[in-house]
């Protein structure tokens, strides 16, 4: 058995911040104790290791963290490089699932390839297990990737925002002589014209990387990340014409945002927002991305394929075609979700639900009140059926009547952006671009609320050496 003690700011539900002292207990096989100011705090199983924290990255994530379900007060903190007792640099990815762990375990969501998606995990920094704002870590044995020594710390801190960006890449997947478009690149935003360029160079692709901003120094800061075209969406730029993008990636983490990137997307919108906060009539939008759900039209005369378990919450009846390719269930979400739940052969969700509302939608993310699981398997579609309800929402009107698709993605594989990283030299570069203020982490009250300002991009804190002060 090992412990350390250590005092750290704990972020709360009013976005203050207070120091409380925490003790780590335990082991890698008999599991650990977290002890927070005297008082067991949470009893982690095996499958952690105890690493020290050497930096972190602040993100949008952290400074909306109040809005997000999960409980407070927590040291936050969830883009970090650690180090073990030898010194090795690892990143480590923030979910602690049974895969993770490394335990032995039947967990359907584990076994389908959806460890990120594990309803048992703990995420570093988010959920539950404390983060790297403060200055010692307990993380899933599988989850801790060493660092190339041709990545420097600067980039390294950013693998998880820029897996992240990756994953969005890859999900979108731009075909040659397509224009895809950045909504409002800042610090996540700019790892998205990032990961754009390297794919591009990577596969010697043909699709323009356009940034979209208020802020003229940011488009010029989108160039040096690689974006190939840029626009100011103010009064001061042209103004952009309906569907001028085949793609738009919203990152502004701005609700407000997304009737504007759905106005200028011909064939996708894809939501990297987080914020919290209802947009286009639908509440649960936060859900949707943190389960990476994607919303398309019902095709009429199909088919819907690879959704063998369909959830049927539109008022109109399933047609014939779907009841005989899928197993079809007709009722109100809560209802159905509590059916599926009892499934014991593969996923306990449907694959597929149809909608005819905004609170359809809103209903299957998030079907029983309390309870953080959807109707549907992470990244399944629900369809939008064309009799919608569409009162509220451009969103859905552009969905039915424009069959735009709207896509989402959260975690990326830190493996894939170590590698991407590892073999691009220019990409390698993103952490002097991006990084603009840099903290000790004992000040990280002041670093969240220069991390908030206009001045910043990105924000990271370091902890200081062992030994030094
Ligand atoms: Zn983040
Ligand atoms: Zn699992």
């Amino acid at each position: 058995m090992t412990h350390v003690e250590f005092e750290a700011f704990e972020y709360r539900q009013d976005q203050s911040f207070a120091p409380a002292r925490y003790r780590f207990e335990g082991d890698e096989t008999r599991g650990w104790r977290v002890t927070r100011d005297g008082a067991t705090a949470l009893e982690l199983g095996p499958g952690y290791r105890l690493l020290r924290t050497r930096v972190c990255g602040i993100c949008s994530t952290d400074l909306a963290r109040h809005f997000l379900p999960f409980p407070l007060p927590q040291v936050t903190g969830h883009e970090v490089i650690a180090t073990d007792d030898r010194g090795t640099r690892y990143v480590v990815e923030i979910n602690a699932s049974h895969q993770a762990r490394g335990v032995p375990h039947e967990c359907p969501f584990c076994r389908a390839g959806l460890a990120t998606h594990c309803p048992q995990r703990l995420v570093l920094g988010i959920h539950d297990l404390p983060g790297g704002f403060g200055p010692w870590l307990l993380v899933p044995l599988h989850a801790c990737l060493p660092i190339p020594d041709s990545i420097e710390d600067s980039a390294a801190v950013l693998i998880e925002p820029f897996a992240a960006a990756l994953h969005a890449v890859h999900t979108i997947a731009p075909r040659d002589g397509e224009r895809v478009a950045v909504l409002g690149p800042r610090r996540l935003g700019m790892l998205v014209v990032a990961a754009l360029a390297g794919v591009r160079a990577q596969r010697r692709g043909a699709f323009s990387i356009a940034a979209l901003a208020r802020d003229p120094a940011l488009l010029e800061l989108a160039r040096s990340f690689g974006a190939t075209e840029t626009h100011l969406i103010d009064d001061r730029g042209a103004p952009l014409r309906d569907a001028a993008f085949d793609v738009v990636i919203d990152t502004t983490g701005n609700p407000d945002a997304l009737a504007t990137a759905v106005r200028l997307a011909r064939r996708e919108v894809h939501l990297k927002s987080t914020h919290g906060r209802a947009s286009c009539g639908l509440t649960k939008l936060t859900e949707l991305v943190v389960d990476e759900l994607a919303i398309e039209r019902f095709p009429e005369d199909g088919p819907l394929a690879g959704a063998p378990r369909v959830a049927w919450l539109a008022g109109a009846g399933a047609p014939a075609w779907l009841r005989s390719s899928a197993e079809v269930r007709s009722g109100d979400a809560a209802t159905l979700a509590a059916q599926y739940e009892l499934i014991r052969d593969g996923l306990p969700r449907a694959d597929a639900v149809v909608a005819a509302s905004a609170a359809q939608i809103d209903a299957a993310i998030r079907p029983r009140a309390g309870r953080e699981d959807a109707l549907l398997r992470p990244r399944g579609t629900i369809f939008v059926h064309p009799t919608a309800d569409l009162a509220g929402s451009p969103l859905l009107g552009a969905v039915v009547a424009r069959g735009l698709r709207l896509s989402t993605s959260r975690c990326g594989d830190f493996r894939q952006a170590l590698a991407l990283l590892d073999s691009d030299a220019e990409l390698r570069r993103i952490g002097e671009r991006l990084v603009t203020h840099r903290f000790a982490a004992r000040s990280l009250p002041e670093a969240f609320a220069v991390a908030k300002s206009r001045a910043c991009i990105k924000a990271v804190v370091a902890h200081s050496e062992p030994g030094k002060t």
